[in-house]
């Protein structure tokens, strides 16, 4: 990001009761919120809390592949506000269009994601920039797919400084064409890149990097030791029981748990 948006940027930036830079911010939760079984999230959220996370994601609506596959509800949104006031740890997801940014707006969600696939999609970028101008609310911007150079991805974030608000979190989730058995190709080590080139946070999201769980782990310590502000990993109280990407690349809290405190270990190196 530009040197402009320095002053913008109120110097230090709180999330979750983590000042970045300070200590590894850790976000975690379902890739996908099931509307029909809420107390999936209110469990995964009350063990993610017990497990350290500070932010708890869940997807309510979702950029689906194909038009057949679940394409999210707005249920799911109420779903989420009440696992915040449940656990008290604020709330991310993934807004694609306008109406969705005025629903999450009216719930006063504390992180907007932007997904990979509207990485450039400067219109959103810069009406999500505009409607969380002078707000808490930070921004998460995912890489784009599937290959977004590094001066892309700082442009793209520029959009939502210059429209107003420089609390944005870059995201790299992983490139394309993928690895054989990864999901994606994965570039946690595009932090140490990202870090000279800006002053804007970057935290990694291993999971759609790696696409499977049991790659998850070392993909979070890699992206620590990378030199990451923090995470985002996709977990879930019971992963077989998920939607969406959960069957596949999300952890148990339990294991968020030991992962959470070995990865502390690594940002402190
Ligand atoms: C997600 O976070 O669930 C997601 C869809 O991510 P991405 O936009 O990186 O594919
Ligand atoms: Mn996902």
């Amino acid at each position: 990001l530009m040197d402009i948006h320095s002053e913008l940027a109120s110097g230090e930036l709180t999330l979750g009761g983590v000042t970045l830079g300070k200590e590894p911010l850790f976000i975690a939760g379902h890739c996908t919120i099931d509307p029909k079984q809420p107390n999936l999230l209110y469990e995964t959220a009350e063990a993610l809390k017990e497990a350290g996370a500070h932010i708890l994601r869940g997807g309510v609506w979702k950029p689906r592949t194909m038009p057949y596959s679940y394409q999210g509800d707005q249920k799911a949104l109420e779903i989420l506000v009440e696992a915040r006031a449940r656990t008290g740890l604020p709330i991310n997801t993934e807004v694609m269009d306008d109406d969705q940014l005025k629903l999450v707006m009216d719930a006063k969600i504390d992180m907007i994601q932007i997904g990979a696939r509207n990485a450039v999609n400067y219109s959103l970028l810069r009406k999500i920039g505009a409607a969380t101008a002078g707000t808490k609310t930070a921004v998460l911007l995912k890489r784009g797919r599937p290959m977004a150079p590094v001066d892309e991805f700082l442009a793209a974030a520029e959009y939502i400084a210059a429209a107003g608000n420089p609390n944005i979190l870059l995201c790299p989730r992983g490139t394309l064409p993928s690895i054989d058995g990864y999901r994606n190709h994965p570039d946690e080590c595009i932090t140490q890149l990202l870090k000279e080139k800006t002053w804007a946070a970057v935290v990694v999201d291993p999971s759609h990097s790696v696409g499977r769980a049991r790659y998850v782990p070392g993909a979070v310590l890699a992206a620590m030791s990378y030199g990451a502000d923090g995470v985002v990993v996709e977990s879930h109280i019971n992963p077989s029981h998920g939607i969406g990407d959960d069957p596949k690349q999300s952890i148990t809290p339990d294991v968020c748990r030991q992962l959470f405190v070995d990865a502390r270990m690594v940002w402190e190196l």
